[in-house]
Formats: structure tokens, sequence, C-alpha cells
């Protein structure tokens, strides 16, 4: 018999719902939840099981929408894509690829569908672009009575800035229409630094970078600073990239839009086999035989950890868009991320290192600092304020509790936000004091999820009953 065991990515959770569904329409989906009700079973949907926190988990009827994949409609004029919403997001790049459309900004994986990560509020990098929901037009939902609504900027606007980033608590997305620019280039440069510069310099390269986010080893004097540049605004149509030029709904969120450079500029592409090496050997088979050798030696994780970080080494190369911002993650971890105000970022960041220092189980995993522009969508981490990602990381069989505490203790005295798909502490009431529209997300879920189908014990945790 086929196990209904679920686990996550990390295996930081699991749970055993009472059976699965897997809808291959948004009436199949209506009718799973349906069924779910008549039986008095709640109901999840599961993206890739990428999120650390138990987000999708649940007890009751879980739906994969695998099946549901694909996209539904392409306007090469308007750079607008509506997808199903099992889609994941290596699934659309290589469709985009094939239209010459390209996302704006990505995370740093791809492996995640399009809804999880928008429900999540999944972020890349830039200080003038939003996270992956900021490129969401228009959305369709099945709401816990089975009933389909459409919702967008302009057509049931409150639900819209809701559903934007909602952890999947107002129903289950079945289509997304996201706003695509025209392919893109980037030029990666990516080198180690000492930390003491990347700070001092760090409103400088957030400013003067399309893409800039930098990983420091706790232990050692280097951080790895990686900066992405667009060089030209690609192959899209010419009606695309005329319309796009002006596109005020997309480059009001996304001022960084602007910029651009001459061909001759560009980096030479990276060979395949030093791809292979630099990616796949080195960040992932040997620091993964590192990770290995610290947690069967913990005395080792220090000098391991400045092994590491002194072996860093410079690279710059060119390609298409998805290809620089994604990168394969093989070597299993546990996270928690907070966003905090930018201004706060290098005040949290000594916080950290002292605090570091002190730890009585060393870390092995480095830090990920990122930064994005405000938006407006009321749960996103971004929401009303230019940030900071702060992104720490242990191997998973290492102890991470003390750190992630200390974390939390440091992210949340700034107000911080934890990611949703991240591992955290904090509950509504917090949460409350942070997000300035978190009362208006709750009454759109009295409003849209009364009878509370789409329940499971983290949304009682991060939005109450
Ligand atoms: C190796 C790794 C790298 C990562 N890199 C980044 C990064 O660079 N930036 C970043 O911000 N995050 C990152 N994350 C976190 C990750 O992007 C998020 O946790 C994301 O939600 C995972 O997507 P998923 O498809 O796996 O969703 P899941 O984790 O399976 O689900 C997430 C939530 O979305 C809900 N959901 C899924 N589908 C639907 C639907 N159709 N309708 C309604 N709700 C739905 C689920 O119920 C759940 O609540 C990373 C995670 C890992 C493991």
């Amino acid at each position: 018999m086929e196990t209904m065991t679920w686990q996550n990515w990390a295996g930081t959770a699991s749970a055993d719902p009472v059976r699965r569904a897997w809808p291959r329409s948004t009436e199949e989906i209506a009718n799973a939840i349906t069924a779910a009700a008549t039986d008095g079973l709640t109901v999840r949907a599961l993206g890739s099981g990428h999120s650390f926190t138990p987000a999708a988990a649940t007890s009751g009827v879980a739906l994969d929408l695998s099946g549901w994949a694909g996209v539904v409609a392409a306007d090469l004029d308007s750079g607008l894509i509506t997808v199903r919403s099992g889609t994941t997001i290596r699934d659309l790049n290589a469709v985009l690829d094939t239209l010459g459309l390209a996302m704006a900004n990505l995370g740093d994986i791809d492996a995640q569908t399009l809804s999880g990560a928008i429900s999540t509020g999944t972020h890349g990098t830039g200080a003038g672009l939003g996270g992956i929901a900021t490129q969401v037009t228009g959305l369709e939902l099945v709401l816990g009575d089975g009933s389909v609504v459409s919702c967008s900027a302009k057509e049931r606007p409150d639900l819209f800035s809701a559903a934007c980033v909602s952890v999947g608590a107002l129903g289950v997305l079945s289509t997304v229409t996201l706003q695509c620019v025209p392919a893109f280039t980037l030029a990666a440069d990516e080198r180690p630094m000492p930390l003491g510069e990347v700070l001092d310099k760090f409103g400088e390269f957030a400013a003067g970078n399309d893409h800039f986010e930098f990983y420091w080893f706790p232990y050692g004097k280097n951080a790895l600073v990686k900066r992405n540049n667009r060089l030209t605004t690609g192959d899209g149509s010419a009606g695309l990239r005329a319309r796009w030029q002006k596109a005020p709904f997309y480059r009001a969120r996304n001022p960084a839009l602007s910029r651009g450079g001459p061909v001759s500029q560009y980096p030479p592409p990276m060979p395949g086999w030093r791809r292979f090496l630099e990616y796949e050997v080195m960040e992932n088979a040997a620091f993964g035989a590192l990770c290995r050798t610290g947690r069967a030696m913990p005395s080792t994780i220090k000098p391991l950890n400045r092994f590491a970080a002194a072996t860093l080494s410079k690279r710059t190369y060119s390609a298409p868009s998805h290809e620089v911002f994604v990168t394969p993650r093989r070597v299993r971890f546990v996270e928690s991320e907070y966003a905090v105000p930018r201004e706060s970022l290098l005040d949290v960041l000594a916080e950290l290192r002292a605090g570091v220092a002190r730890l009585a189980h060393p870390v092995m995993f480095p830090v990920e600092v990122r930064v994005a522009a405000a938006d407006n969508i009321w749960l996103s981490t971004a929401h009303g304020r230019d940030s900071a990602y702060v992104a720490i990381h242990q191997y998973v069989g290492l102890p991470y509790a003390d750190y992630f505490k200390l974390f939390e203790s440091i992210a949340t005295s700034v107000g911080g936000r934890p990611h949703w798909g991240k591992m955290h502490t904090r509950d509504a009431a917090y949460l409350g004091q942070v997000y300035p529209r978190f009362a208006d997300f709750l009454r759109v879920r009295d409003e849209t999820d009364p009878g509370r189908r789409f329940a499971n014990p983290y949304l009682t945790q991060v939005f109450g009953d």
C-alpha cells in the first residue's frame, strides 16, 4: 500500500494526511475541497516541500498539484503569462526561454512550485527589486466552499493584496498570472572580500548593482560577494521591448530595471567543465565532505569553516539570467531567515558576529545576506520598507537550536519579519505588530475561509484560530 507520509526537503516537518488527491483541473481541485468538507477534513496544497516550516503539513487531505502544471496563456506583447499552480520554477524558466521572456528576479533554486514560492514570499536579491510575488498580476483561487474566484489589482484588490503572499491560508491557487520581462543576460562577478570591507561598502554595493548579496562564514575573515548586473533587455519581441520600457506596473515596483549595457562589455560565458567544477564539486561535493567531517568531529568545524572562507575564489562570467540566479543545492541544511529594515542590517550582523563566537556548538554553514525593495503586498516580508534579508543555516544533524534562538532574538529586536517558509517561533501576536496590514489579512481570511478548511497547526501559530 502506498504510504501517505509526507516529509519536507530538510526533514524538519512531516505529516500523515488521511488521503492525497491529484487534481488535474480547477474543477478537480474544487471537487477535492468539497469532498474534504463533506468528510469534515482540512485541506492543504502541497508544493515541492522546500519550506523548512510545516506550512504545507496536513493531517487532512493533501492536494498534490504536480499534475496541474504548464502554461495556460502567454501574451508576448505584454509579457503576461498565466500558468497552472503546480508548475515548478525550473519548468517555467524552460518555457520562458523558448518565448524570449524571463522572470525579473529569482531566488537561489528553481525546485519550488510557483505557488509555493509566492505563498511564502520567496525572494532573490536586488535593492530595487521585489520578491517573486511582486511579479504576480493575477490569481485564480478555489475557496473552502469550492467556489472559484479571480483577483488582481483591479478585481477584488483586497483579496489580491492578501493572496499574493498568504501561506495558503485563503484557498488553493489554481492559476497564477505573471508579468515577465524580455529575456536578459546577467554578468556575474563573484569574489572573496574581507568582511569589514563588504560591510563598509554595503550601501554602495546594494545601490550600485542590480543583484547584490554576500555569504559570510562565521569564523572566516572573508565574505563571498556576488554582484550580478543586467547586460541587455534581450530578445523579446520588439512590441514587448517597447511596452516594457514603459510598463508602469512593473517599473513602479522595480526601478532597477532601467540599467543595461553594451554587448562588448560582456564577460565570456563559463565553460561547462568549469561550471561543474565550481558549483557541483566545490560548492556541493567538496563542501558536503567538509560538512560531514565537521559533523563527525565538531572540534574541526571552526578550522574547516575558516578553510572554506580562505579558499573562496573569484569568478566572472555571463549567462542567461536564470542560470546565474539559480545554483544546485545538494548539501542538506536547516535555515532561518529574517527580513530586517535595511538600516538595521549592520547592527544585526555585529550582534550576530559577537554572539556566534560564544555559542557552545559551532556553525558549519555561511550566513547569506540579500536585499529587496519595499513593496505593498500585505504579508510580504518587505512590505512598506526597504529590507535586508539575513539567512542563517546549519548542516543537517548538527545542533542549531541555540544559534537560531540567538539570531531570532537579535532579528526581532529590530522588528524583523521571519520568512514564512523558514524556521522561526513567532506567533500571531508578534506578527500583528510587525505587519501593518495584518488585521486586514485576517479579515480577508475570515471572509474567504470562515470554516478554516485550510487550517493546520502552523497557520494557527502564525495567524491564530
Ligand atoms: C535549498 C533551498 C533553497 C531556498 N532558496 C530560497 C531563496 O533563495 N529565497 C527564498 O525566499 N526562499 C528560498 N527557499 C525557501 C522556499 O523558496 C520556500 O519555502 C517555498 O515556499 C518552497 O516552495 P514549495 O513549492 O516547495 O512549497 P511548499 O514548501 O511545499 O509549500 C509552501 C506553502 O505554499 C502552500 N502552497 C503550495 N501550493 C499552493 C497552492 N497551489 N495554493 C495555495 N497554497 C499553496 C503550501 O500549502 C505551503 O503553505 C529555499 C528552500 C530550500 C530548501
